[in-house]
């Protein structure tokens, strides 16, 4: 399908960026569908990203994907911010037009994951390890659904702050954090779901893991790994070999995109082609 003068424009910004999936993504969801469309690549250094909301507005994007470490920052540049972006403090989706508004939609792919594979943690306990960016939108995602959730951090300073500020969206005993030493007590609970945010087991330090090596894992968890790179990481592995049910984070990457392409296409996305077109580079 050729790229035409009426191309339309979407892209993703980071710093750095040349790691990213999208561009795999969302051009082979836009090839199969015939829309003539283009999704780049942008590396901006955060003291040009102010110069760079501006310019992609200017060019006419339809809209953008923000990564490390813009996060933050890009919701100050915008029109608007949606109320769980705002919840979450960090917007990955922007839609340019009369005004610019910042979404994100890691939390609302990481529940269209679940629904994939049958998981409803709606009146669950369910376990989240870590709790830095990707832990706050894993944790409104799940208190969203009405899940009791355990925050367990090796900061305190960090799950306080999490919970300080989520905190006031739910009843507080639906969200709690604990230190990481409750591990071993949570695990004997028998928790529906245990969700690794930590970047533990993440190349290159593939052979770490945020589960203490001494804590058994419940065979009857779902174990959910952030972590896409390795796809079976150690936590993964070791799930597995105790009956558990594992699950990846490719999922949830290819969700949160999918729901950036429907906002901006308003089309159903081809997960199931922006599924294999990250696996081709993993
Ligand atoms: P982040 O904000 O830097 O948070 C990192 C978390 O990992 C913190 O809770 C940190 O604990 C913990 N951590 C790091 N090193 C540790 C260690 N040695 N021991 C114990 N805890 C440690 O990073 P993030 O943006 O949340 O990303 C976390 C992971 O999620 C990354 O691997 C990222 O690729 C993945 N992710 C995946 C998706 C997806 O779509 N699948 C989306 C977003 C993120 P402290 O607070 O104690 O430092």
């Amino acid at each position: 399908m050729p790229i035409t003068g009426r191309a339309r424009l979407a892209g993703v910004v980071g710093w750095p960026v040349a790691h990213s999936l999208s561009p795999a993504m969302h051009n082979a969801a836009f090839q199969a569908l015939g829309l003539d469309w283009v999704y780049a690549p942008f590396a901006v250094p955060p003291e040009r990203l102010a110069d760079a909301v501006r310019g992609l507005a200017a060019l006419g994007f339809v809209g953008a994907n923000f990564t490390i470490p813009h996060k933050q920052t890009v919701m100050d540049l915008v029109d608007e911010v949606s109320p769980a972006a705002r919840a979450i403090g960090a917007a990955n989706t922007l839609v340019f037009g009369d005004r610019t508004t910042a979404d994100n939609t890691d939390w609302s792919g990481f529940l269209r994951s679940l629904r994939d594979v049958g998981c409803d943690p709606a009146g669950q306990r369910c376990l989240v390890l870590g709790a830095g960016g990707a832990a706050r939108a894993v944790v409104y995602a799940l208190a969203s659904v009405g899940a009791d959730v355990v925050v367990l951090n090796r900061s305190a300073e960090r799950s306080a702050a999490l919970l300080a500020d989520l905190g006031q969206l739910f009843p507080a005993a639906r969200l709690r954090s604990l230190p990481l030493a409750a591990l071993a007590d949570e695990a004997a609970a028998h928790p529906y779901l245990v969700v690794n945010t930590t970047s533990l087991g993440m190349v290159p330090r593939v052979e770490t893991s945020p589960w203490p090596s001494d804590v058994p894992i419940p065979a009857d968890t779902t174990v959910y790994d952030l972590v896409y790179n390795p796809l079976a990481t150690r936590f993964l592995r070791e799930a597995k070999a105790s009956g558990a049910r594992a699950v990846d984070g490719l999922g949830m990457l290819v969700h949160q995109g999918a729901i950036a392409f429907e906002t901006w296409t308003g089309v159903a996305a081809p997960t199931d082609v922006m599924y294999k077109a990250c696996l081709a580079y993993l």
